[in-house]
């Protein structure tokens, strides 16, 4: 599946905000969007206000960018979100949320939702003891989430352990680091996503 390889950074400067893409780097003083608070690019300083379209169009960006997913991909979760019961913007996220790759980072065992969309593809997980190297899989409330045995010797993983046991868990999933484990108790609600987001923005942004 097609991914965005570009700068990471640059994509947070665009929203002047942070969107955590890095990992470490973003809690640092290195982080660009601390460096320099206004959008990359030869005009990027001299940008005027944003039309209501424009202010859409950032807010759909900025989440799609978080989860790193692309355009198409995206616009399916919208319209599966839409097809579903419940607050179309809410269900969008919940669907995002829960990826095997965000879950992956949310529960710990990756710095970033890149890096954990690396670990999964490249078989490292399971998912109710079945090998799972979708990134894109739909974890459902329930489920287990397990690094298989070789994989845990990964420095990677140890390390993002170490930190995620230092700076907490959503509550939405029950870690058993010692066993390298993790379930997830629900599917997330709204309060329990850890995003900065207008989600009604993307909505009306599709319904033109
Ligand atoms: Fe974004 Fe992290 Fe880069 Fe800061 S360090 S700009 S939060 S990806």
């Amino acid at each position: 599946m097609a991914r965005y390889t570009g700068p990471q950074c640059r994509l947070c400067r665009r929203e002047t905000e942070k969107l955590f893409l890095k990992g470490d780097r973003c809690f640092t003083e290195k982080c660009a969007v601390e460096r320099r608070q206004y959008p990359p690019g030869q005009h990027g300083q001299r940008r005027g206000k944003l039309s209501d379209y424009g202010v859409q169009l950032r807010e759909k960006q900025k989440v799609r960018n978080s989860y790193g997913v692309l355009e198409k991909q995206f616009r399916k979760y919208f319209e599966k979100a839409e097809s579903k019961k419940g607050v179309t913007g809410e269900v969008l996220l919940q669907l995002l949320e829960t990826r095997m790759d965000n879950v992956v980072y949310r529960m710990g065992f990756a710095p970033n939702r890149n890096s954990a969309r690396q670990l999964v593809r490249h078989g490292h997980f399971f998912v109710n003891g079945r090998d799972v190297s979708i990134p894109s899989y739909h974890v459902r409330a329930g489920d287990m989430v397990e690094v298989r045995q070789p994989s845990r010797e990964l420095d990677m993983i140890k390390d993002s352990i170490a930190r995620a046991e230092q700076r907490g868990l959503p509550s939405w999933v029950e870690m058993d680091f010692q066993n390298f484990k993790g379930k997830v108790l629900q599917v997330p609600t709204r309060e329990d996503i850890q995003l900065t987001a207008q989600e009604q923005l993307i909505v009306e942004l599709y319904s033109k």
